[in-house]
């Protein structure tokens, strides 16, 4: 019990003293002789030194290098350790940053580097995340359910764009399946011009859990394309691979696209007539 008592004291003096500056504390252990200074840290010393003025700087010098324990007791020494042990100051830094800009760097990383949704929610993401997200500004955080909303209006917005590129254009349609630990993927890509360059264009990539008939292969390309604003008159050709139930599917679009025709063929004359007033109008 006493020991504790002494201890607390002594930590309260430690304090006490830690408030006072160096020069405060060396005043107390020199002597002053008219003008003249010496030393007298430590009485039972043989220390001699006087110094015709006082220059306390010059003392606590001489108190840590001559009287090192005496210095330690009294609170004379830079404390390195205490310092260590302060809490780190970190720098505010003014940077520009904002909520879009956040969320735009968070999604680059996920559709372009293959990070999985849940990065966002991994607890080291959140330490930095929540660290930026205060520079921005209070009620902004993220989580994979948020990051997956953006990354859906990001999608939707290149689908957009696609759409329009598309747009009264003939496009010659590509079809892939594969399979993988038994996952099995279609991907729909479009081939089109623009200004006379081919580009490729990704409509889809669709995990089938199904089975992979030709009715529902046709269902799944159809339902993309319409997804795009596509119609079927505008699939210029289809390259499929020799799977049997692929070359069923593309038949089947083939007498879709032949039914849309005999349909169309029923209002052709006004189309026809829509078409003489685009032209006279340009
Ligand atoms: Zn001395």
């Amino acid at each position: 019990m006493a020991t504790k008592i002494s201890g607390s004291n002594g930590n309260a003096n430690k304090r006490a003293r830690s408030a006072r500056t160096f020069t405060e504390i060396a005043k107390d252990y020199i002597g002053l002789d008219g003008e003249e200074a010496f030393c007298k840290i430590d009485p039972t010393s043989e220390c001699k030194l006087r110094q015709p003025k006082l220059d306390v700087g010059n003392f606590i010098r001489h108190f840590r290098s001559q009287h090192p324990e005496l210095s330690t007791e009294y609170g004379l020494l830079k404390e390195f350790d205490s310092s260590a042990k302060k809490a780190r100051l970190i720098p505010k830094r003014l940077v520009p940053v904002d909520h879009q800009l956040l969320v735009e760097y968070v999604i680059k990383m996920i559709a372009n580097r293959n990070l999985p949704i849940s990065f966002v929610d991994w607890d080291e993401t959140k330490l930095l995340l929540d660290r930026l997200s205060e520079a921005v500004g209070p009620g902004i955080s993220f989580n994979g359910k948020i990051a997956k909303n953006h990354l859906q209006a990001a999608a939707g917005k290149v689908k957009s764009a696609i759409a329009d590129e598309m747009k009264n254009k003939l496009i010659s349609i590509k079809l892939d399946s594969a399979s993988r630990h038994n996952r099995h993927v279609l991907c729909i890509n479009a081939q089109y011009c623009i200004r006379d360059e081919i580009v490729i264009r990704t409509l889809g990539i669709l995990e089938i859990k199904e089975s992979q008939t030709a009715n529902l292969l046709k269902q799944k390309i159809m339902n993309t394309l319409t997804s795009y604003g596509m119609t079927l008159d505008q699939v210029f050709s289809m390259v499929v691979d020799n799977g049997a139930n692929m070359l069923a599917a593309v038949r089947k679009l083939k007498e879709e696209l032949v039914m849309l025709s005999l349909r169309e063929d029923d209002d052709s004359e006004k189309n026809f007539e829509s078409n003489d007033t685009l032209t006279a109008s340009l």
